[in-house]
């Protein structure tokens, strides 16, 4: 594998910064400097260190994000900044796992695992996705009912979900966990009992929990633990 790919696999910037490091004579490999950013290396053999740190290489990254209103889930848009404009360090490959609306805040997996995402998406895991979410009008036992049951949409039919109403005001406030993830969900559950979502936010999907501690925006790789609870 090329250095500079490596290095910037490995979060030290893009290939243009990585350059620079190579320039500046600060990166080793089993004890010789090397310049040249087109030199190749063994990143599972060779001793590779950068400013007398060492390189821990792992082929796939995973990232969990706090996502904010206002990006898309994609890894390119006209419109909008992507989530993976978010993330400083520089990964080839890196994608979100699933679509939460430009609008639906919190958890959002970013790897550049393609195998995982594919398990976590595929329709037939089921992967459980909690929201907390905001809808205008007062929540009940019928709305309770309606989810435990699988709510008719125009094209299909929901599977059974939860919903755990926290507060029933002019704005309820509640908790959804569905087992499968079509477009506008959530929303178009409530929609279909009457109600509008007005706040949307993903706090878990599988084992994963959304790290409260992660402000809007903010990211951090995942624990090892976490990676495991979700390979
Ligand atoms: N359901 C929705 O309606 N929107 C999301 O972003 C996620 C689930």
């Amino acid at each position: 594998m090329r250095i500079d790919k490596l290095l910037a696999h490995c979060g030290y910037g893009s290939r243009k910064d990585v350059k620079q490091l190579l320039k500046d004579g600060v990166v080793v490999s089993n004890g010789k400097k090397i310049k040249s950013s087109g030199a190749h290396v063994d990143p599972e053999k060779d001793e590779i260190y950068v400013d007398g740190e060492k390189i821990v290489y792992s082929k796939y990254v995973y990232y969990m994000l706090n996502k904010p209103d206002g990006y898309v889930s994609a890894t390119e848009d006209n419109l909008y900044p992507t989530v993976i404009d978010l993330i400083k360090e520089y990964h080839p490959g890196l994608f979100p796992v699933g679509r939460l609306d430009v609008d639906t805040e919190g958890l959002l997996l970013i790897t550049n695992d393609g195998q995982l995402a594919h398990r976590l998406l595929s329709p037939r895991t089921h992967v459980p996705k909690t929201y907390y979410v905001k809808v205008k009008g007062r929540l009940g036992i019928g709305d309770i009912n309606a989810f435990t049951k699988g709510i008719p949409l125009e094209d299909f039919t929901c599977m059974p979900a939860f919903l755990n109403i926290i507060k029933s005001d002019e704005i309820s406030e509640c908790e959804v966990t569905i087992y499968e993830g079509k477009f506008h969900q959530v929303k178009r559950m409530f929609q279909a009992c009457g109600k509008e979502v007005v706040y949307l936010k993903r706090i878990s999907m599988g084992e994963l929990k959304l790290d409260e501690s992660l402000k809007l925006g903010h990211y951090r790789p995942l624990t090892d633990e976490e990676i495991n609870s979700i390979l």
